[in-house]
């Protein structure tokens, strides 16, 4: 086995491309780490990054090309919306009512109308953030009565465990979810509900087996966070 330590973050996240079946997008998940590894990336051909912490991404963002999509992945505060809808493609995180109606209120500010993904809580730790699958049919018809977010799927992680059956069992939840959220959108917003963000370095490959299109890694392409 290589040490993936030893490897360049150009030649690992190629090796995560190569990975991936082709209808399934990275996000490059770059939180706790520099600009500098992010460039690297960037060169390397990748143009989707993930930020988890609004004070991070402002500080990093201003210091990178302008073509790179930041997509906001992680707890978003209502205080720290202003900092994040300027600088952000799709915000993936959004668990709360109150959340979501703060986002349309700063989009409507800046003449933008806001990518979302709803986060769907799903696995089986309690602290995990999202809607319940129960409280998922409020929040999509809270969405889309809003004019300046466009609702574009939905979020899911697994729970944090060995057992493979209890992720898949997680991801095939979201997924039917997803679908059935999927089949009651009038048909302008079915066309544009396509994005269903699940798998992380550890779970992807089952992620993507369960009908994911987009997967969120991080320690695979750069390595340990400290
Ligand atoms: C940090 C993070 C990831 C990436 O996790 P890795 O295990 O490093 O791939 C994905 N999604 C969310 C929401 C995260 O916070």
């Amino acid at each position: 086995m290589t040490d993936s330590r030893m490897e360049s973050i150009s030649s690992r996240l190629n090796a995560v491309v190569a990975s991936l079946p082709p209808q399934v997008a990275l996000v490059a998940v770059s939180k706790f780490h520099p600009a500098e590894a992010i460039r690297e990336a960037y060169d390397a051909g990748q143009r989707i990054f993930g930020e988890s912490r609004a004070q991070e991404l402002a500080a990093k963002a201003p210091l990178l090309p302008a073509d790179i999509r930041w997509h906001f992945i992680g707890h978003l505060q209502t205080n720290k919306v202003a900092v994040v809808v300027p600088l952000v493609d799709l915000i993936h995180s959004v668990d709360s009512l109150r959340l979501l109606r703060a986002i349309d209120r700063e989009a409507a500010r800046h003449g933008k109308r806001q990518d979302i993904l709803l986060q769907l809580h799903v696995a089986e730790e309690e602290t995990k953030f999202g809607f319940a699958v129960d409280e998922i049919a409020d929040a999509v018809s809270e969405a889309s009565s809003l004019e300046n977010v466009s609702l574009r799927g939905l979020m899911a992680m697994a729970t944090n465990t060995d057992d493979t059956a209890r992720i898949r069992a997680d991801f095939l939840t979201a997924k039917a979810a997803f679908d059935s959220v999927k089949g009651g959108l009038s048909a302008d917003s079915r066309s544009q509900f396509d994005i269903l963000s699940m798998g992380m370095s550890h779970d992807r490959d089952i992620a993507a087996e369960c009908g994911s299109t987009m997967v969120r890694v991080g320690t695979d392409i750069f390595g340990i966070r400290n």
